[in-house]
């Protein structure tokens, strides 16, 4: 059985003293939360004291991004060691922002997610389509190029320890929601094309999550498809009460 896996993105939000009285709210709200995991991405800045508050709770904390070296001339960027200092279990990976506000290639993500498994950390990789290719009806072959490419070389053990999160591009922040049967449809698609790439222990193993405008008023039908394993939050992560719903979605 997978463990579901309910991470909030919060992007580009939070001061240092903002990010730590919500997880101070957020401990004790999801303290009870039982059979899921729970994470929190948050800006580099604010890992460092949010990693003294999380201590021995249930929230675990993930990066929003990583560089593939270990150090050296890469102004801005951070290192896996960097990340881990300051408590991070995870780190998203190709968030599609990254891929279309700032360049990303799928070729540096693949450099990325190896990077991530040499050095112990859980990458939450990002695929979906924009709205184009779900029109176009080309959204398959969208998530399908995305797996080959950014998967590349990566071994079946360490895609059963990922988290890939599919999030299309049209449901993030819009607050148009992927239908739990379109989501489904696609996460079930993503699975199968692992257990084509790999083999079906790996695409048993794998989370899947959806990502894209999930709030505490749809999460639950979402949670009720078989494929589906969590999700990738942003806008109402922002929020402990809104999160810790969604975090108990049962
Ligand atoms: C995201 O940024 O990954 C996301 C899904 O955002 P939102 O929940 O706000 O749509």
């Amino acid at each position: 059985m997978r463990t579901p896996l309910m991470a909030g993105n919060w992007k580009m939000n939070k001061t240092v003293d903002e990010a730590v009285a919500m997880v101070n709210e957020l401990k004790d709200l999801v303290a009870d939360a039982e059979d899921v995991d729970v994470a929190i991405c948050a800006p580099a800045v604010d890992l460092y004291a949010m990693n003294e508050v999380v201590g021995d709770t249930n929230i675990d904390l993930g990066a929003q991004n990583m560089y593939y070296k270990e150090s050296g001339a890469y102004t801005a960027e951070l290192s896996p060691s960097m990340i881990k200092s300051v408590g991070c279990k995870y780190a998203i990976i190709g968030h599609s922002e990254r891929r279309e506000i700032f360049g990303e290639t799928d070729e540096l993500l693949n450099l990325k997610l190896k990077t991530a498994f040499a050095n112990d950390i859980v990458p939450i990789l990002c695929i979906g389509e924009k709205l184009s290719e779900r029109e176009a009806g080309t959204h398959f072959d969208r998530v399908k190029f995305q797996l080959a490419a950014n998967l590349s070389g990566v071994e079946a053990d360490d895609v059963k320890n990922m988290v890939l999160a599919y999030e299309p591009l049209w449901a993030i922040g819009t607050g148009k929601t992927a239908t739990p049967e379109q989501a489904e449809e696609i996460i079930k698609f993503i699975r199968e094309t692992v257990e084509e790439m790999y083999d079906a222990d790996t695409a048993e193993a794998v989370r899947i999550q959806y990502g894209g405008s999930v709030k505490p008023h749809n999460v639950k039908e979402i949670m009720a498809q078989p494929n589906i394993d969590g999700a990738l939050v942003g806008g109402a992560s922002l929020e402990a009460e809104s999160f810790s719903k969604i975090v108990k979605f049962k």
